[in-house]
């Protein structure tokens, strides 16, 4: 029999946190973000499970955009940074896999290239990681324009910096650059918003926002959780005490003797670490629960388990489940014990860690 350490995910909440960002949206459709394997929850299950509502996916590389394709599923896929070989050009194509273009290089390369998927472009309004600076659109726009990929232009894209943070002025100036570089071309699609900017009042939203974390019940604002955002938890991620035992006052627990006992303490082990991926960060008193009662974490996490306080759990039994997070505690919560952020301790969940998909009920 395996061990109990999993990652069960919950498709009812994904497809509510996915009606949620629509909603926000307000006249913007949302393509779902659904990178570095569904943020760790599985690219396939998540695709498909949006798969009657939401009209197209966004994805980092192209193999990601091929397992949605291997899962049967034919919406555009959009590649948010582009192909890195213009040899790719043609899957794109016969794909309906949409590049988006940040640099010189990429735009040569379609420029030359006898394929024509449609495609995006990036500008850079401030995050200054990728795209094409303002002052440049007339440039690349015109080069476009006596070139035979015109016409396949969808549109522009940008990405927020700060958006996390409602009281940064960056989002607001980013976006007014924004629509200054591509105010000419108006009969072109925009898209500008991650997660955060579904929750920023009165930020504008043009045609397509693209929503990453909140599908997955991760908050994408600073100092708020999800579930205070109206956000499920997907992912509950769960593993078995495997043993219990009186820990003495005085005597410590687990490497480097981290934790000393200031009193007699039932203490317990459970079967995941960060070889699983769980953050070995997460130190003394970040939380865990045992059948909705909340307990603490105590010592340092090893690569195959951590050692828990069960003070707060005092009926736990050898082969309870421990939830690291999930329903009774938040993803967001633990991030915060282990110093990130929610984004990291999903997609880092590791391959030795199974994905036990939640069926969903059959719909007409
Ligand atoms: C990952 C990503 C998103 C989604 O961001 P979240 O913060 O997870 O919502 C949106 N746009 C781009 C360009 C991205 O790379």
């Amino acid at each position: 029999m395996p061990r109990q350490t999993l990652a069960r995910i919950d498709l009812e909440a994904l497809r509510h946190n996915y009606a949620t960002a629509r909603s926000l949206a307000g006249d913007a459709r949302a393509m779902a973000v659904v990178k570095a394997d569904g943020y760790g929850h599985g690219i396939r299950a998540v695709a498909t499970a949006l798969a009657d509502i939401a009209p197209k996916y966004a994805v980092a590389c192209l193999e990601e955009a091929f397992a949605i394709r291997e899962a049967g599923l034919s919406q555009p896929v959009v590649l948010l940074q582009g192909v890195h070989d213009s040899g790719d050009l043609a899957d794109c194509a016969r794909q309906g896999f949409e590049p988006v273009l940040h640099s010189e290089n990429q735009l040569d390369g379609l420029i030359r290239s006898e394929h024509r998927p449609a495609f995006w472009l990036k500008v850079n309004s401030g995050m200054n990681r990728l795209g094409f600076h303002p002052d440049q659109m007339a440039t690349v726009i015109e080069r476009l324009q006596n070139s035979a990929c015109y016409p396949e232009l969808l549109g522009f894209v940008t990405h927020f910096a700060c958006a996390d943070d409602p009281d940064s002025p960056m989002t607001a100036d980013q976006t007014a650059r924004f629509v200054a570089a591509t105010e000419r071309w108006p009969d072109r699609m925009r898209s500008v918003a991650n997660s955060a900017a579904h929750f920023l009042p009165g930020q504008q939203r043009f045609d397509w926002t693209r929503p990453g974390i909140m599908l997955y019940g991760g908050s994408p604002v600073l100092g708020k959780t999800g579930p205070e955002l109206g956000l499920k938890p997907v992912m509950h991620l769960e593993a078995p005490l495997i043993n219990r035992r009186l820990v003495r006052a005085g005597e410590s627990v687990g490497y480097g003797a981290a934790w000393v006992a200031d009193r007699d303490t039932w203490m317990g082990m459970v079967a995941i670490g960060y070889g699983d991926g769980y953050p070995r960060h997460a130190g003394t008193n970040t939380p865990a629960a045992i059948g909705g009662h909340r307990i603490r974490l105590i010592g340092r996490v090893s690569m195959d388990m951590l050692a828990v306080d069960l003070s707060g759990a005092p009926d736990a039994r050898v082969g309870d489940s421990v939830e690291l997070w999930g329903g009774t505690v938040g993803v967001d919560e633990v991030a915060a014990c282990a110093g990130t952020i929610s984004y990291e301790l999903m997609t880092g969940i590791t391959a030795r860690v199974p994905r036990e998909i939640s069926p969903l009920p059959v719909r007409e």
